[in-house]
């Protein structure tokens, strides 16, 4: 193949010394600034690959186009986000390789890579952290993969491919990333963000995803007269956690089961808030979840009607599948594509969204692809650079299999295309 595996390793070891942690406290945009220090490389990197219009906007996401060369007409987009977890420490990173025969792979401060995880990878070229900080394969591995596929198409004059969108977005790991994502002004007609894992993946589930807030307006009166006047707001959410089902949990649930979690409570006797997640895979159950937490709010406001009890359902995203559906050609075009690279390509679905998943809901259908780290968000996150190499020929395979099938496909991408 095309392939240069050490010029991937490379730009992967230079992007991911940039520390890009985003921060789920701060309201700026993007939520750290020291993103921005990456963005502004990626924008040289783009341009010196033939990128045309390439920006960095006032969102700190990146963009460019790579006109078509004999292309057919259909646009394509590829995104992966520059930021990584907040969950454990970001920082310089000081990335390792090494050959993997065997055994545990040990990094810093007891820092270990079990031997369980690394099954597949005998013989392979391990990349990690020295286990001080987090790698940040997700997704800088993803954004590396993008940026080989660009080199690979712009030296290779004689492959052909249709018009290129390409966009890298801050603050995913946050909730955020596409908050800012103009649809329209990116412009392509189907795009995949690059931020799973295995290359054999193909996610086209996830959850849908309500972020309910529940806010509880107790009756505050001074404790030495509270006597049968006082309605404290901290007892009433109280009251309403306990009504919530203990089984059903992230902690309690697997696979395809929905949950409740209560991911946050702040206040005081006066007022509290109560921030949620609400999951599930059936939109009608997610619905009925929704409901039932409305039914919680009315039985406590009618045993106290002093108190004001306010919820906001927040829909984030869908299920994907559902929109998938309407054009199932693009998910069999994509097998097709995985399995030019030798793989057995599997749909799998995500118990948590993806960017993709809130665009997919917005009209741009994005499945995700994987970009080949494990042990997402934790020390000991990994990738083996010979997977990388696989997602990255995954990703030229998907251009030549558009490129081939989208003239006798029309209609269908025009009717999928949120731009057209
Ligand atoms: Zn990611």
């Amino acid at each position: 193949m095309l392939i240069n595996a050490d010029r991937l390793k490379n730009t992967f070891f230079e992007i991911v010394k940039y520390d890009t942690g985003s921060n789920p406290e701060t309201e700026t945009t993007p939520s750290t600034a020291k993103q921005l220090e990456l963005a502004k490389v990626l924008v040289k990197k783009l341009q010196k690959l033939g990128l045309q219009n390439v920006e960095l906007n006032q969102y700190g996401i990146v963009s460019g186009t790579l006109p078509a060369r004999q292309g057919t007409d259909i646009k394509i987009g590829f995104i992966a986000h520059m930021d990584t977890s907040p969950d454990v420490a970001t920082g310089p990173v000081n990335p390792q390789e090494q050959k993997y025969l065997k055994g545990d792979i040990f990094l810093k401060n007891g820092i270990t890579i079990k031997a369980e995880d690394l099954k597949a990878f005998a013989g392979h070229t391990i990349l990690t952290s020295d286990g001080t900080t987090l790698l940040g394969a997700d997704d800088k591995a993803g954004v590396a993969e993008i940026l080989e596929m660009l080199s690979v198409l712009q030296e290779n004059k004689q492959l052909s491919y249709p018009e290129l969108k390409i966009a890298f977005t801050p603050d995913e790991e946050v909730g955020r990333g596409t908050e800012n994502f103009d649809i329209q002004a990116f412009g392509a007609d189907l795009a995949y963000t690059v931020d799973g894992s295995a290359p054999i993946d193909i996610d086209t589930e996830t959850f849908n995803a309500f972020n309910p807030q529940i806010t509880i307006t107790g009756v505050t009166v001074h404790t030495g007269y509270a006597y049968h006047k006082m309605v404290s707001a901290i007892e009433i959410a109280n009251q309403f956690i306990n009504a919530l089902p203990k089984d059903e949990t992230p902690a309690e649930t697997k696979e395809k089961e929905g949950y409740f979690h209560v991911l946050g409570i702040s206040g005081s006797p006066e007022k509290v808030k109560i921030d949620m997640l609400v999951r599930d895979f059936n939109y009608q159950k997610a619905r009925k979840r929704i409901a039932f937490l409305h039914s919680i709010c009315e039985d406590l406001e009618r045993r106290w009607p002093q108190v004001q009890i306010e919820m906001k359902d927040n829909e984030k995203y869908h299920n994907m599948n559902e929109k998938f559906a309407s054009f199932p050609e693009m998910i069999d075009l994509t097998r097709q594509a995985l399995e030019m690279s030798g793989l057995k390509p599997k749909e799998t679905y995500v118990r948590g969204g993806t960017d993709g998943a809130e665009l997919t809901l917005r009209g741009l259908l994005t499945p995700n692809l994987g970009a080949g780290g494990e042990n997402f968000h934790s020390l000991n996150e990994f990738v083996s650079l010979e997977t990388m190499v696989k997602c990255t020929e995954n990703l030229l395979n998907i251009i030549q299999i558009w490129q081939k099938n989208a003239p006798k496909l029309k209609d269908k991408i025009k009717a999928a295309s949120p731009c057209r």
